[in-house]
């Protein structure tokens, strides 16, 4: 199953920490916040709510909210009259290990090398000598999937430059 996972995004289009959808590939979506399953979307519109965590906490419904398309009132109603149902969204331990999985490989795939030059691995921290002239790098992939973080150095800069011709 392919398994999918993104951070939710606030009104004003910056990524949300810890707040997550989860897309299964079979149309069906969770909203999950933090570790906790909160809301379950499934291909034909069903919604199964966790009954210990739908209304955890403020930003587990301003979330939800967000995910379900309404409101906290909207939502209350909604569960009284039958058409939300509340159920156990957190207690299937295969899932569990299926997401940690997708979250772990996600973590070791994004490597934040701080100072370090993404290109010759030398230190470009203020006094070594490389810190002048030195740009930030965001997110390269460089073989096997892995996206590097930190900044590449003036020699590296000018080595590519020569490469392409720039000179
Ligand atoms: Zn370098």
């Amino acid at each position: 199953m392919n398994i999918d996972i993104e951070n939710m995004t606030s009104c004003n289009g910056n990524k949300v920490a810890n707040q997550f959808v989860i897309s299964t590939g079979d149309g069906v979506r969770v909203f999950r916040s933090y570790t906790s399953n909160i809301a379950r979307i499934d291909a034909d519109g069903n919604v199964i709510l966790d009954s210990k965590y739908w209304d955890y906490s403020a930003t587990t419904s301003k979330y939800r909210n967000l995910f379900l398309g309404n409101d906290t009132a909207t939502c209350r109603r909604l569960i009284k009259s039958g058409v939300y149902k509340l159920d156990d969204l957190n207690n299937r331990e295969l899932d569990h290990e299926e997401l940690d999985h997708e979250n772990t490989l996600d973590r070791l795939n994004k490597v934040d090398l701080g100072d370090l030059c993404v290109h010759c691995g030398n230190s470009t921290a203020f006094g070594s000598g490389r810190f002048v002239n030195r740009y930030p790098v965001f997110g390269l992939k460089r073989g096997h999937g892995i996206e590097y973080t930190g900044y590449c150095c003036y020699e590296c800069e000018l080595a590519f430059e020569s490469e392409r011709g720039d000179f």
